[in-house]
């Protein structure tokens, strides 16, 4: 029977015979996990020269001895030659030094697992008989497509692991368009603070029932709970050692305001990490089939806030046909935007595409031109959340001849 351990290497004397293949997949290993290693072999192989050189490890160019055990918490060998392998064992079994012997089908008294991380969780796999590299791998690999995808407990269930802050951005709104790693992270939370926008429709209901789940509701022009409490929020259940998620829509940083709650983790000496999402800025106008640069036509791309003033930059890149202007909270302002850009002397025919609630089952998309923008968006009844995109690739007929897109409704 193998009992597994959970051994911590860091910092320990490790001694490695041996200096082939094996050798070099344990080394680095065991750099890895922060152990001192030494290698004793008359050879080392390529890969394990590289390594030796590039992080120090001490190397006895020689044959093993029985005073190398001396100091070591655990030994590997890998000579490729079963009864030196065999040798090692038996002495470290004397000297009551945990041993892992590589050779085919031979054992010492310990054994490495194939393992994954998720955050602070390791899963090992080994086999109780004979040795199975492959299927312990393969194991090990469809156990870490599950960690990946979301759907595992990994909340911790006692404290202990220190609180901290991770702004998560969801992308526009579909689960399957977030990051593996915001869905790692919505695993782990003990606390969300959820915005109306993006995934968390879909998601919060998945979450263990005992998650706490603040709606924080932001929409446009109406933001029910106020940004300095939202900072407050994160912050104060952060400091009571709970693992917060501050689920966004789109990128955090993209008209988020996640610089803000970044800025107030990190001046309470909170851990804060930002977790990137596709912004409805690039992601729903490509939904549209709208790209915001596009070779010969588009070089560059502004992005602005529709709420607030038209400034000079924003009228400088609607007047440059070469430059994509892309309004976000802009549905209640496009009559102004409108106006402002005809008084600036932008073209009444520069190409205008609405879309709204993009990545969703109820994404629409209303093409017109600046100077028919306003009437045609009442006329279709436009409503948030909507990207407005204005400029060259707004054209319905950029990428197809015929305005064969889904939803639109080319006026
Ligand atoms: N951080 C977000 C933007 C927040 S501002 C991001 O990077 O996407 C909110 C605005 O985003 C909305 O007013 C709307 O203009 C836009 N928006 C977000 N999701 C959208 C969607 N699925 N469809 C259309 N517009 C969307």
């Amino acid at each position: 029977m193998t009992t597994m351990l959970g051994v911590s290497l860091s910092g320990r004397d490790v001694l490695l015979v041996g200096g082939g293949a094996v050798t070099a997949r344990r080394l680095q290993r065991f750099l890895d996990d922060g152990a001192l290693p030494r290698v004793v072999a008359p050879d080392l192989s390529p890969a394990v020269r590289d390594l030796v050189e590039a992080h120090g490890v001490p190397w006895a160019p020689r044959r093993f001895r029985r005073e190398d055990l001396d100091g070591a918490w655990l030994v590997h060998t890998a000579t490729g030659d079963l009864q030196v392998d065999l040798r090692v064992a038996a002495l470290c079994e004397a000297q009551r030094v945990l041993c892992v012997n590589a050779s085919d089908g031979a054992h010492g008294t310990a054994r490495i697992a194939a393992d994954t991380r998720s955050g602070d969780v390791v899963v090992g796999v080994m086999s109780d008989a004979g040795v199975d590299p492959g299927r312990a791998a393969r194991l090990r690999d469809a156990i870490e497509r599950l960690l990946v995808s979301g759907r595992l407990p990994l909340r911790r269930r006692r404290g202990g692991a220190a609180g901290r802050v991770d702004l998560v951005g969801g992308g526009p709104g579909p689960v399957d368009l977030m990051t593996v790693r915001a869905r790692r992270l919505l695993a782990e939370a003990d606390v969300v603070v959820a915005d109306r926008l993006g995934p968390a429709d879909a998601l919060l209901p998945e979450l263990d029932p005992d998650v706490l789940v603040i709606d924080v509701g932001k929409r446009p022009g109406h933001h029910p709970v106020p940004q300095d409490e939202i900072n407050r929020l994160l912050v104060a259940h952060a400091q009571a050692g709970r693992r917060v998620v501050r689920l966004k829509g789109g990128d955090p940083f993209v008209f988020g305001r996640g610089g803000e709650e970044l800025a107030a983790c990190l001046a309470a000496g909170v851990p804060v990490e930002v977790v990137p999402g596709p912004t409805s800025a690039v992601s729903v106008p490509q939904a549209a089939g709208i790209p915001v640069t596009h070779r010969g036509t588009a070089a560059s791309v502004h992005i602005v806030n529709g709420q607030g003033e038209i400034a000079d930059t924003t009228l400088a890149a609607l007047s440059d046909a070469a430059v994509t202007t892309v309004f976000l909270m802009g549905v209640a302002a496009l009559p102004r935007i409108v106006a402002a850009a005809l008084a600036h002397g932008v073209p009444e025919d520069r190409p205008v595409a609405i879309v709204e609630s993009g990545h969703t089952p109820q994404q629409r998309t209303t093409r017109t031109t600046l100077a028919a923008a306003v009437a045609d968006a009442r006329a279709a009844g436009v409503r948030n959340p909507a990207v407005i995109v204005i400029g060259d690739v707004a054209r319905a007929s950029l990428l197809l001849p015929e305005p064969e897109l889904a939803g639109d409704t080319t006026t």
